[in-house]
């Protein structure tokens, strides 16, 4: 079974074709800047053994309808296309940033979800309209293929109120929806389920910390295999330090800002968001620059680094405290995956708590998964490569299961 997994923003549209059966990536690639006159289609082809050929080709998209439609083309292309015809698609899985309260799992996509994720948009302005765009876009060009919606915001669901409610008048709550949602949630449960697959127990029975660490940044507490806990509130702002974003601070500081340097609004969302974290510290918003920098002798960069792992850990002890015991810490997307430093100093003093990285493990090299915690330790730290479209991909075939199940 072939699923096409599309994730579409404001001016790109990403995709990746599986073979599912054969547990196989076909193709993957984007089509970047459309509407620009620089816009560009990056397009990779994988065989059986991992091997990759690649294309670039420039060109002006003008909107996301051309962007799909030439994806579409070169899936089929004689010598770039991995697939004879559309009909081989069997169903398309979308990554829709926000469901709100009214998606807790993965959805096939009708006219009802499509005004329920339009309904959302206040709550994610930048995100749920691209989204909605790729979405039609996608029921245009394969109008027979099913098509499910896998929300990022879903899996943190099961966080009881006393997590997601922020203590600010209820009203707020009841009518605008104001609360913590979190995001990334298709990746703290993806590694959460190969955790428990790779410790050969179910997951309903184990209580996790799962560490996203990329561009941006959020862990979640599982308790009983369900999220009961995250760092990302009602936006992607709340939480761990990031690459551009400040994570948690005072909320008084806009008036602070406002009043005194004499800020808009916008200027202090675009402070927040795209001139704060790593980058507001130290100038580099990228871990690998972080790092150099360090190693170069910047102390603005040290700081980076001591705010960035501190906040990590003092979410480890919170998340701790939360969960009463611990069997697993995960760490996971491009700085958990690839930086032993920063895992190290993430759980540095935490032998306590059972949590301690073995130093020769944690720089072994990785191939999948790395288990890195000292063997007589009672947390098991594991490295899990992420894959979110994969997730979603499952997702989709989980749902058309389950609807024809229903169905039939
Ligand atoms: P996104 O959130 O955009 O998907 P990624 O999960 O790809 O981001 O993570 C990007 C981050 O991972 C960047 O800060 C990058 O510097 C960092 N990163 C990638 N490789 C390494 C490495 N070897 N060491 C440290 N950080 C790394």
């Amino acid at each position: 079974m072939k699923i096409l997994v599309i994730n579409t923003g404001s001016s790109s549209i990403k995709y990746k074709l599986f073979d599912m059966d054969r547990h196989q990536v076909l193709a993957s690639g984007l089509a970047e800047k459309i509407g620009e006159t620089s816009g560009e289609l990056k397009h990779a082809v994988f065989d059986a053994g991992g091997q990759t050929r690649d294309l670039k080709r420039p060109g002006f998209i003008p909107d996301h309808n051309a962007g799909l439609i030439r994806i579409v083309d070169l899936l089929l292309d004689p010598e770039w296309g991995v697939i004879a015809r559309k009909s081989d698609i069997a169903a398309v899985g979308h990554r829709v940033v926000h469901g709100g309260e009214t998606f807790q799992a993965p959805t096939r996509i009708d006219e009802a979800v499509l005004n329920a994720v339009r309904k959302h948009t206040p709550l994610a302005p930048l995100h749920n309209p691209p989204n909605l765009t790729g979405i039609n876009v996608a029921l245009s060009i394969f109008p027979d293929a099913p098509q499910v919606a896998v929300f990022d915001t879903a899996f943190h669901q099961t966080m009881p109120p006393r997590a997601f409610l922020y203590a600010l008048p209820y009203e707020l709550y009841e009518r605008e929806g104001v609360r913590r949602y979190g995001f990334h949630g298709t990746s703290h449960a993806y590694v959460a389920e190969i955790f428990a697959r790779h410790v050969n127990r179910p997951l309903e029975g184990l209580d996790l910390i799962t560490i996203h660490l990329g561009n941006g940044a959020s862990m979640a507490a599982l308790k009983n295999g369900k999220c009961v806990d995250t760092t990302m509130g009602m936006t992607p702002l709340e939480g761990l330090v990031m690459g551009t974003r400040c994570g948690d601070t005072d909320p008084a500081l806009p008036f602070f800002l406002a009043d005194h340097l004499g800020m808009s609004l916008k200027e202090i969302d675009g402070l927040l968001n795209k001139a704060s974290g790593l980058k507001g510290i130290c100038g580099a918003n990228d871990m690998r620059e972080v790092l150099h920098k360090r190693d170069a002798g910047d102390p603005r960069a040290q700081t980076a680094l001591d705010i960035y792992c501190y906040r990590i850990k003092k979410y480890i002890g919170a998340y701790y405290a939360v969960l009463g015991r611990l069997d697993g810490l995960v760490f996971t997307a491009g700085i958990g995956e690839n930086s032993p430093e920063i895992r190290m100093r993430c759980c540095d003093g935490l032998d306590r708590l059972g949590i301690k990285v073995d130093p020769v493990k944690n720089t072994g090299a990785r191939n999948g998964i790395l288990d890195i915690g000292c063997r007589d330790q009672a947390v098991t730290i594991l490295v899990v490569p992420t894959d979110e479209e994969f997730k979603i991909a499952q997702e989709t075939i989980r749902v058309l299961e389950s609807s024809y199940g229903n169905t039939g």
